[in-house]
Parts: structure tokens; C-alpha cells; sequence
């Protein structure tokens, strides 16, 4: 059976990549599409999974079309929904930070978003749609970000 071991067992292979991306504005969407196929280029794995996971609590991870007017539309509408002029709980002094914080309205809309995409990846390729591309969403830049880019499989 491919993939087996000699004892019979599935052998899993695990390829870790981690993204740094300085991100220009305070709310933008970026493609991050080629660097995660980049990754799965470089880790030889064929057959799995790919996982891209930000490390980050007011960012966001998607997929959606590229296309120029959805990349202004979405941080649009996520503002609509989404006010900055509230009273927040989470706007207060904290002492181990040593500043106000002064962005809840990011948290919210990261949760709205979600941190994270999985894609299959078949015969070396990563199964997008025709139309999916794969982005990171910043909600409090302009910041350097993090995005996990994790590849299992055979
Ligand atoms: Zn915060």
C-alpha cells in the first residue's frame, strides 16, 4: 500500500514553514496564495493537508476570490459591522502590556474571520477552486505578522 511502512503503518511526513509579513495599513486584505504554495513546493509532500495559521488575535486567515473591488469590499464591510466608536470591556490598562488597549473592535472582527485555512493537497497540487486564493487579513496594522504555514501528508 503507498504510504505504508515497513511494519504496515502510515508514515506522515510534517513540513513547518513560518511567514513573516509586514502588513502597510491599518485594515488591508493579503494574498498570500503563492508563499503557502511556495511552502508545499519546497516540503515535498504530495498528498495531505495544508493548514495556514496566523499567530495573531486581530488578524484573520480566508479564502476567497482575488479580485480588486472584494479587496476593498470585505475590510469595508467588516467596519460596517464592526464599529470602533463603542464602549468596549476590552479597552482599559493592562499592566503587562503597560498600555491601554484600545482595539477590540480587531478582536471582534478577527473572530467574525477566523485564524485559519485548511486545503488538500493532491498529486502536488493545492486543490483551490478556480476562483480561491488565500488571505491574510490584517484589522490592526500596520504590524510584522506571523502565519503558520503546516504541511502533512505523503
Ligand atoms: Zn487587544
Amino acid at each position: 500500500m503507498q504510504g505504508s511502512n515497513s511494519d504496515g503503518g502510515i508514515s506522515v511526513k510534517v513540513y513547518f514553514k513560518e511567514l513573516t509579513i509586514v502588513t502597510r495599513r491599518s485594515c488591508e486584505l493579503i494574498n498570500i496564495t503563492d508563499e503557502v504554495k511556495k511552502a508545499v513546493s519546497e516540503s515535498g509532500i504530495k498528498n495531505g493537508i495544508v493548514l495556514v495559521f496566523s499567530k495573531h488575535t486581530t488578524t484573520g486567515v480566508f479564502i476567497n476570490e482575488a479580485e480588486k473591488g472584494l479587496e476593498r469590499d470585505i475590510p469595508f464591510y467588516l467596519k460596517k459591522l464592526v464599529v470602533e466608536e463603542d464602549n468596549f470591556f476590552h479597552h482599559h490598562f493592562f499592566y503587562k502590556d503597560g498600555r491601554m488597549a484600545v482595539n477590540a473592535w480587531a478582536h471582534i472582527r478577527s473572530v467574525l474571520v477566523g485564524l485559519h485555512a485548511i486545503v488538500p493537497l493532491k498529486d502536488g497540487n493545492v486543490l483551490l477552486g478556480g476562483r480561491e486564493n488565500i488571505y491574510l487579513a490584517e484589522f490592526d496594522g500596520p504590524k510584522e505578522r506571523h502565519v503558520v504555514v503546516q504541511i502533512m501528508g505523503e
